[in-house]
């Protein structure tokens, strides 16, 4: 059995002229699944009974299990869904005016080792397949039961991107083809830690680029996050403007704000040079605190403080407004909940 949510529409092709069927079938099967939500084959009416006995046989349609959702007070919403090897993995809908941002994971944990990161401290368990990377957004917006669509795609949940990115790549593919979903590229983002041979992967498959910067001296970052160890500052930008060469699209930089680490105003300064010549926008994220990170959140004050000193130097700049925090949805708090508290679960 092969898994249709791991197939590109060529892909899709291909597998069924291998099964000497016509190709154009493939593009019944997107609009079936994709646009119509319908996976029974007995309800394809316009393929040929034939075709449906067969490829019954040979596809299946296997996602990713909701397993636990949480609904914030702020309408923010988390899913925790099962995928194969008895792990979980964390997605977040977030509402933001006339946007609906889905936040998915592409990794089971992640291996970048990040001191500030709750995620990091699971290491890496699995990279997921691009069905699980599909099924996080098809499992989240059925949960919306037809009342509203996802607008936005984010890889800013568990795990590093490019350090999967032939599945997020393909995944991209997928959720963008016009007979399926046809999401814009230009609303799917991909936020690396810095893997920099791969961050032209992102300008090849036409997605936004996002990059956590988090500290402005190899020094600090070196410490905070170690693959500025193998990819310093210096190479970082540099990929961030062959970047912006290859794409035009502006980048977003974030930076999340750690007391006494990276937050001082000579910070705010250095991230204005640093970023001088890249077309791009800050977002600030006050650092979300877990349990036993050794880490502080800057007051508002020395926010609002470092926010003005970007601002008076012409950075477009915003601070990340901290959402879905009561169920622990928010940046760098997400960590299979099952692990850490599993008396709070409900199946
Ligand atoms: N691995 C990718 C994407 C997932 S992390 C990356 O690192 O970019 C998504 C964002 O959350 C990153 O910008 C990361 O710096 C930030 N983050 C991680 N831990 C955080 C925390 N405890 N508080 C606030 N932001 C955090
Ligand atoms: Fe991984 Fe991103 Fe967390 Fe770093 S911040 S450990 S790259 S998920």
């Amino acid at each position: 059995m092969v898994n249709f949510y791991d197939l590109s529409l060529l892909e899709l092709k291909q597998f069924l002229v291998g099964h000497g069927k016509e190709k154009f079938r493939a593009e019944q099967l997107f609009r079936w699944v994709y646009q119509k939500g319908v996976t029974d084959f007995s309800q394809m009416t316009n393929i040929s009974q034939d075709f449906r006995e067969e490829i019954k046989n040979i596809l299946d349609f296997k996602l990713p299990k909701v397993v636990h959702q949480a609904d914030s007070v702020d309408g923010t919403r988390k899913f925790l869904m099962a995928v194969d090897g008895g792990k979980n993995i964390e997605s977040v809908l977030i509402p933001n005016e006339d946007r609906l941002t889905l936040c998915v994971s592409s990794e089971v944990g992640c291996a970048m080792g990040c001191q500030f990161c709750f995620t990091a401290e699971m290491g890496l368990m699995r990279r997921l397949n691009v069905s699980e990377i599909v099924g996080q957004f098809l499992n989240a917006q059925k949960s919306l039961n037809g009342t509203k669509r996802i607008t936005n795609i984010v890889f800013m949940g568990m795990g590093e991107p490019l350090d999967n990115v032939d599945n997020v790549t393909k995944a991209i593919e997928i959720l963008h083809e016009q007979v399926g979903i046809g999401l814009s590229k230009k609303r799917i983002t991909v936020s690396t830690s810095g893997i920099v041979p791969q961050i032209h992967r992102v300008a090849k498959v036409g997605a936004r680029l996002a990059v956590s910067l988090n500290a402005t001296t190899n020094e600090i970052r070196d410490k905070v996050m170690p693959i500025n160890r193998k990819y310093n500052l210096e190479k970082l930008l540099e990929a961030c403007k062959q970047y912006y060469l290859e794409s035009k699209d502006m980048i977003t930089f974030e930076y999340v704000l750690l007391k006494g680490i990276n937050d001082s105003i000579d910070d705010a300064h250095r991230i204005v040079q640093l970023t001088k010549n890249i077309p791009s926008k800050i977002n600030l994220i006050p650092f979300n605190e877990h349990p036993e990170s050794g880490f502080v959140r800057p007051s508002q004050h020395e926010v609002n403080k470092f926010q003005k000193t970007l601002m008076n130097a012409g950075k477009h700049v915003l601070v990340r407004r901290t959402m879905g925090r009561d169920i622990y949805a928010a940046c760098g708090q997400l960590r299979s909940e099952m692990e850490k508290h599993p008396q709070k679960m409900s199946v």
